[in-house]
């Protein structure tokens, strides 16, 4: 498979990657074939997360079984202060069961006021003392919104950037591109099917080769997957026609409820945490039902008691999303997930 170098990291990495989100909900024998497919089949990164439950110690089991320069690991954490970072990184590397980790990402920066608070409350600077040691070989970000991204790839050691790219999601997605690009940082498409809205593999995959510096790391539930992503990599075929005309018919069907997770529509003044909601479907999807029904979306259904439905939320969501009615949908999913799992567990 093409290999690419990832910005001034040099690291060199296969134009696909393994994303460790899906792994946690599988059957654990599952997950690892999975993993060990991924890299048997040629995958030479993965990535994964702190906050990803038990992702991090399924491939740590898995991994001993291949020679450590065979891979490159990736993982990151969301700590704000330093000492939180420093915990989450010795957990990874505990986890992971590795002495070193290649590349390590600021998990989910969220603007850059915060970005610029962790710099000077030495969340950054701890984050490097790592890296002088050699325990993480290099640093990047992860962010949603395009102002985060920004902020963090404009720190001279941010070296990687992941950030949301699709077909769908091309706004920021190309302006994040083209300024890592311009540091020459390497880019790192997140969400490359949607989140699990797109489920086109073919439009998706060719839609991102056509970036020469962009990489992906979908994250796969069957060795089937695996094969069909790699195969469409392989095949290097180019969007067709076709393609573009069904990318048009999602950008009408999807583009109309898909929240890109931008951010502009927050803060609500009333204290709703609006993005949770808006992407609860994805969220119930991907995740196990423990993480969704313990996590921001638990916070994210109580805080919409506070909405009073005064729309200003919707005047400011560039995609003109109906706002109100998917945030309802969001709570009744939350809901259902809940009983379903409280019956389950009775
Ligand atoms: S609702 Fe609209 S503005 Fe808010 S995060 Fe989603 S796409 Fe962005
Ligand atoms: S409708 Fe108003 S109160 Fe409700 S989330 Fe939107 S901005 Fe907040």
């Amino acid at each position: 498979m093409e290999r690419v170098k990832l910005g001034r990291s040099g690291l060199e990495v296969t134009k696909i990657g393994f994303g460790g989100i899906p792994i946690q909900r599988l059957p654990e024998q599952n997950a690892m074939e999975v993993i060990k497919s991924a890299l048997e089949r040629g995958i030479n990164w993965i990535d994964t997360a702190n906050a990803y439950g038990n992702s991090e110690e399924r491939i740590g089991k898995v991994i001993q079984s291949f020679r450590r320069e065979e891979f490159l690991l990736f993982t990151k954490g969301a700590g704000k202060d330093p000492e939180t970072i420093e915990k989450q990184i010795e957990l990874s590397l505990k986890r992971l069961n590795v002495d070193y980790i290649d590349l390590y990402q600021f998990h989910l920066v969220p603007d850059r006021e915060t970005w610029q608070r962790m710099v000077d409350n030495g969340t950054v600077e701890r984050v490097l003392a790592y890296k002088k040691q050699g325990r993480l070989r290099h640093v990047g970000a992860t962010a949603h919104k395009l102002e985060a991204a920004l902020a963090t790839i404009e720190h001279p050691e941010i070296e990687v950037l992941q950030f949301p790219l699709n077909f769908i999601m091309t706004d920021d997605g190309l302006k994040a591109l083209e300024a890592s690009i311009k540091v020459d940082a390497g880019f790192i498409a997140m969400k490359p099917f949607g989140g699990g809205e797109l489920d086109d593999a073919p439009c998706c995959i060719r839609f991102l080769l056509q970036y020469p510096e962009v990489v992906t790391d979908p994250g796969f539930e069957s060795v089937e997957q695996v094969e069909k992503v790699l195969s469409l990599c392989e095949e290097g075929a180019p969007l067709s026609e076709r393609d573009r005309a069904k990318i048009e018919k999602y950008k009408e069907d999807v583009g109309t409820r898909f929240c890109r997770r931008c951010g502009y529509c927050s803060p609500c003044e009333h204290g709703v945490d609006i993005i949770p909601l808006m992407t609860m479907e994805s969220m119930i999807k991907r995740f196990p039902a423990e993480t969704v029904l313990n996590g921001d979306q638990s916070r994210a259904v109580e805080s919409h008691e506070n909405c009073t439905d005064c729309g200003e939320c919707e005047e400011k969501c560039p995609y003109e999303l109906p706002i109100r009615e998917r945030m309802k949908a969001g709570v009744e999913m939350f809901r259902e997930l809940k009983s379903r799992f409280n019956r389950r567990y009775a």
